[in-house]
Formats: structure tokens, C-alpha cells, sequence
């Protein structure tokens, strides 16, 4: 029985979940308490030495969190995951749990603006220093290292220009430089594609979009790949006695833990960022987005169905001026998504439309199915312009180096019937006519 590996769409809604062993609930309880009583005083002296794991406060730790945890780090294939209340929260932790003072970052240019305003405007005031440079370009990322360069990131898929990296080619550069990549793995979600089967070290996501899926809850979660070996020199804080936990030497400890494997970048996340900044998930929002990734297999094979027949019926619009999306012929990522991305190329990208952001503007508010809002990874189709909307705040040629003009408009596409959301842009052209 343990040799039997289980699939995607079983693991979905099994992993990480034993049936309640108090009442026997089948649903994942929601465990909305901020503490748990300790057993005796040797179990709570146990705890809080790690000699034993066991629930405290839900700050660091929460049962429903866990099963979320559990879950996700079996759909990409690592060792074990920490909860976060956001995906801008994973992102930090992540960044942190590897750069201080003096320490450097090599990042894709087209990054979330969130997380590009963390590592350009945020980090530095802190003394870590990023570099931006062009995703598509791996021997860019070489060429940025430096000594003091603690970690590449980088997005499986861009948004909005839906631009694809080769994770494999990057993971190779972080490899030979013996520094981990960190890959946000949002768009792209662990049925689409696994960073650690291409080399990636940690992954990171905002719950939030796919794997909630449905639009009610803010989350995010760090995936350890167990992949990395920290003991190489560069990182002193995974193997020299942590102050802050009596001396403990995080890699001795969770570096090869029986039946876990290698969990150290996760455990020292949480026991050093999560206890002392407090991004933590609340276990009510634990449990939506465990209700929303029981279906995540199958919201995302019929979005990026829908994603490509939008693609290309906006391809052949006469009032399209072009359209980014890497399931079309003519996109420079076409090939590489059909090696990495067989089964789809994400259902977020971005076309031009013609009449630029005037007509954008009346576009957005002529739609009827698709809503127009900041979110991507809904359930629900949405629509939005990014230069005035979700990157506004970026200057102009930061706007121009990520791709975002005037006329751009971004789709995130749902589960309707794909010819209701055909029907709704072509009404939407037809209402904006110049
Ligand atoms: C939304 C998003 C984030 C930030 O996540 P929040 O849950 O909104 O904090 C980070 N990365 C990507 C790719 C995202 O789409």
C-alpha cells in the first residue's frame, strides 16, 4: 500500500488530512482557537524544545493550517510548507529567511508589483539589494550573481503579458552558483507545472488566486523542495547556533529529519519570521482555500482551455491590435511553454485593444460577464487595465520595461461557458466602437 503513489486529483482533496480523531469529521475542521491546552508540563517543555511537535499557539502553528500545508506541499512534490496570511507574506519570509544586511537578490524584471516594490523600494532600506534583469535571458541571471547574492526569483508565468521563464535554465545557473531559486508559482499552480521537478529549491504562492480559486480569502504559503543543502558556506544562519531559539543550528536539526527529509528552509521561516512578524493565517481562511483546492485540477484544465480559445478568437478580432498569450503560434514563448507547460499556459495575459486607453476605459466598463477588478484566479472571469489599475504604481519606464501600455488589457479567465465570455467581449467591442 505505501509503495502506491497517489495522483494529483486524489492528492487534491486527500493529502495532508486524517479523518478528525476527536468527533471523526470528514470536512477539515476549522480549528478557531489561538491556543491549545498543553497535555502535561513534560509535553509543553517537550514543545517548546522541539523535541516534539505539537500545537501551542496559533501564531506558528494551527491544525487546519496544517492540513493546507501538508496538502500543498504534496502537490508540488516538497518536503513541507508554511501558511501565511498572504502571498505578499510568503514572498517576504522567503526573501528574509535567506538575505540580511549587505546580501543580494537577482529577480526577473516582470514580477509581481508587489513583490517588486518589496525588493526595489522596500528590502533596500533594510540593506538587501536586488538586481532586475530580463527573465527571458538566463545568462542574465549568471551575470548578475555576485558574492553576495543569496537567492534567484523568479515567476514560472508573468503577469499580465503571460510571459513563460525557463526555470530549468535558471535553476542550472543557481545550481553551479550554490544559491537556491526561489520560484512564485502562482500562476502557473502545481497542477500546470512543479518547480521541483526543474530544479527549483522553494516555491511561493498566493493562495489567494488559484488554489483558493474562488475569490473569498487572502493566503499565502512558502513550499520547501528539500532540495537545497544549506551547509555549503553561503548561508551561516541555517548552520551556526540561532540565538533567538537557545543555540538551536537549524540545518542539524531539520536538515535530514527522519520520515520528513530535508524541511529546514520551512522550519526556520517559521520558528524565526512567522513567530516575530506575525503573518500568520487565520484557520478560517485555511479551511476556504482547502474547500478551494479540492478543485483546483479541474478549474484550471477548463480555464486554460477557455484561456486558449479566447486567445484566439481575440487573435483574429479586427479591433485587437495583438494579443500575449504563449498558447498562439506567434508567441516568442510558444515553444517553451509547450515544453514546460503541456498541459497549458496559464489563463492570465493581456491584449491591445484598438482605440488605446480610451477606449480601454469604456471597454472595462461594457463588459457584463467578466468583472472588473485587481485579482487574477478566480472562479469568475475578470478583466482589468493594468497601467492604471494593478501598476499604477510603477513610473514610466518601469511600466515600459515590464511591457504595460496604454491599450493593455489583462484577462483572467474563469470556468463559465466559454461562449458566454466570447459573447461578452464581442458585445463589449460592439458597445465601444469608435
Ligand atoms: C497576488 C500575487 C502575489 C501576492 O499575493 P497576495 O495574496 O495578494 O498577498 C504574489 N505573487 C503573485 C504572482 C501574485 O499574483
Amino acid at each position: 500500500m505505501t509503495a502506491h503513489k497517489f495522483g494529483f486529483d486524489t492528492q487534491q482533496l486527500h493529502a495532508g488530512q486524517v479523518p478528525d480523531p476527536a468527533v471523526r469529521a470528514r470536512a477539515v475542521p476549522i480549528y478557531q482557537s489561538t491556543s491549545f491546552v498543553f497535555k502535561d508540563f513534560a509535553s509543553a517543555k517537550a514543545i517548546n524544545a522541539i523535541d516534539e511537535f505539537g500545537y501551542e499557539y496559533s501564531r506558528t502553528g494551527n491544525p487546519t493550517n496544517e492540513v493546507l500545508e501538508t496538502r500543498v506541499a504534496a502537490l508540488e512534490g516538497g518536503t513541507a510548507a508554511l501558511s501565511l496570511a498572504s502571498g505578499a507574506a510568503a514572498v517576504t519570509y522567503a526573501i528574509l529567511n535567506v538575505a540580511t544586511a549587505g546580501d543580494e537578490i537577482v529577480a526577473g524584471r516582470a514580477v509581481y508589483g508587489g513583490t517588486f516594490s518589496l525588493l526595489a523600494h522596500t528590502l533596500p532600506k533594510y540593506g538587501v539589494k536586488t538586481i532586475f534583469v530580463d527573465p527571458d535571458r538566463p545568462e542574465d541571471f549568471d551575470a548578475a550573481v555576485t558574492e553576495r547574492t543569496k537567492a534567484i526569483f523568479v515567476e514560472t508565468i508573468g503577469n499580465p503579458n503571460a510571459n513563460v521563464v525557463d526555470v530549468d535554465a535558471v535553476a542550472r545557473i543557481a545550481k553551479a552558483r550554490g544559491i537556491p531559486l526561489i520560484v512564485d508559482n502562482t500562476l502557473a499552480t502545481p497542477y500546470l507545472f512543479r518547480p521541483f521537478e526543474h530544479g527549483a529549491n522553494v516555491v511561493v504562492h498566493s493562495a489567494t488566486k488559484y488554489i483558493g480559486g474562488h475569490g473569498n480569502s487572502i493566503g499565502g504559503l512558502i513550499v520547501d523542495g528539500g532540495n537545497f543543502n544549506w551547509a555549503g558556506g553561503k548561508f551561516p544562519s541555517f548552520t551556526t547556533p540561532d540565538p533567538s531559539y537557545n543555540g538551536l543550528i537549524h540545518w542539524e536539526r531539520w536538515g535530514a529529519y527522519p520520515g520528513i527529509g530535508n524541511f529546514a528552509f520551512v522550519m526556520k521561516a517559521r520558528l524565526q519570521y512567522l513567530r516575530d512578524m506575525g503573518a500568520c493565517l487565520s484557520p478560517l481562511n485555511a479551511f476556504l482555500l482547502l474547500i478551494g483546492l479540492e478543485t483546483l485540477s479541474f478549474r484550471v484544465e477548463r480555464q486554460v482551455q477557455s484561456a486558449q480559445r479566447l486567445a484566439e478568437f481575440l487573435a483574429a478580432h479586427p479591433d485587437v491590435a495583438w494579443v500575449n498569450h504563449p498558447g498562439l503560434k506567434n508567441s516568442p514563448y510558444h515553444d517553451l511553454a509547450q515544453r514546460i507547460l503541456p498541459k497549458g499556459a496559464g489563463a492570465v495575459f493581456s491584449f491591445g485593444i484598438r482605440g488605446g486607453e480610451a477606449r480601454a476605459a469604456k471597454f472595462v466598463e461594457a463588459v457584463k460577464v467578466f468583472s472588473f477588478l485587481a485579482n487574477v484566479g478566480d472562479s469568475k472571469s475578470l478583466i482589468v487595465h493594468p497601467a492604471t489599475v494593478t501598476h499604477a504604481q510603477l513610473n514610466a519606464t518601469q511600466l515600459a520595461q515590464a511591457g504595460i501600455t496604454p491599450e493593455l488589457i489583462r484577462l483572467s479567465v474563469g470556468t463559465e461557458d466559454v461562449d458566454d465570455l466570447i459573447w461578452d467581449l464581442e458585445q463589449a467591442f460592439e458597445a465601444t466602437k469608435p
